[in-house]
């Protein structure tokens, strides 16, 4: 019957479908998905990982942008009543309404995804804004972007991405998956990664939007000193009296370095 429904894979939705079965119940071990857990899948695809995850846990919303696979999951799970697909771009869905009000009795998710590679970054912000309902989240990106999510201050790859995620949530690369697991198989190695919203940050920022645009102009040009990086924000800034080094480069600060300096700006006057 699964010929019925033959699908050619779309590149503009990055599609690349896992077919590797070792991997795929690797992935679902590492999720370790409880019978009453609140699972929501992005990117369902043709159901690769939905299989392992619907046996595990009955309740599972999938988020699925190409219509063309709908039938096909709705076919395929038709035995699970409480598997359920919105079809919608996730970048766009508003994920806070499958969890309820978390502290009236609200059922936290549990958000997986083999991850459209073309849209991670945007998809990885959009869900941080969901962070409070959200329990942890286990995702297959480009390994590059997993690199970047827990990469260290120093490093080549630490940027914006490191330091927004790394303030929200606990990250933990968990393991890469080479391109002959999927069909077609990409161009890129990728690697699964868990992330877990802090309950609070270790290191709160007095006001988390200044603490992103400080990250976002810092890291805009990453040679230059921080003095220099923070000028087109703050033209009159003295760098003496900035709480970190106004001569480092802001590739070398920590995200506590960033929370101390976006709190000392917010007693400036900006631009
Ligand atoms: N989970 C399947 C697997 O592992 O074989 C498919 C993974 S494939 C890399 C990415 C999936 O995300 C595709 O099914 C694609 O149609 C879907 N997708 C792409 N862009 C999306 C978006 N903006 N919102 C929701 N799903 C999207």
């Amino acid at each position: 019957m699964d010929n019925f429904f033959q699908h050619k894979a779309r590149k503009r939705f990055g599609q690349n479908f896992l077919v590797d079965e070792n991997i795929i119940e690797r992935i679902v071990r590492a999720i370790a998905p409880k019978e009453s857990d609140n699972l929501v899948e992005i990117g369902p695809g043709q159901g690769a990982i939905t299989r392992l995850l619907l046996q595990r846990c009955p309740s599972l919303t999938a988020v699925e942008l190409d219509r063309d696979l709908i039938p096909m999951l709705k076919f395929k799970f038709r035995d699970y009543p409480e598997f359920n697909i919105i079809e919608q771009d996730a970048l766009k869905f508003d994920f806070g309404t499958l969890a309820g009000d978390i502290r009236a009795g609200g059922r936290p998710l549990r958000i997986v995804g083999n991850l459209p590679y073309n849209i991670s970054t945007p998809l990885l912000f959009h869900l941080l804004s969901f962070r409070g309902a959200v329990q942890d989240m286990h995702f297959m990106l480009q390994k590059e972007v997993v690199d970047r999510l827990s990469a260290t201050p120093g490093s080549k790859s630490y940027g914006r991405l490191s330091v927004m995620v790394q303030y929200h949530c606990r990250v933990q690369g968990l393991f890469p998956v080479p391109p002959q697991s999927f069909r077609p198989a990409p161009k890129v190695e990728s690697a699964i990664v868990r992330l877990v919203p802090h309950t609070a940050p270790p290191h709160p920022a007095k006001d988390e939007q200044l603490l992103e645009r400080i990250v976002n102009v810092a890291f805009q040009q990453r040679r230059k000193t921080l003095r220099n990086a923070l000028k087109p924000l703050y033209p009159e800034l003295d760098p003496a009296l900035l709480p970190v080094d106004a001569g480092r480069r802001p590739e070398t600060l920590s995200v506590q370095e960033f929370v101390q300096l976006a709190d000392y700006c917010e007693t400036l006057t900006g631009d």
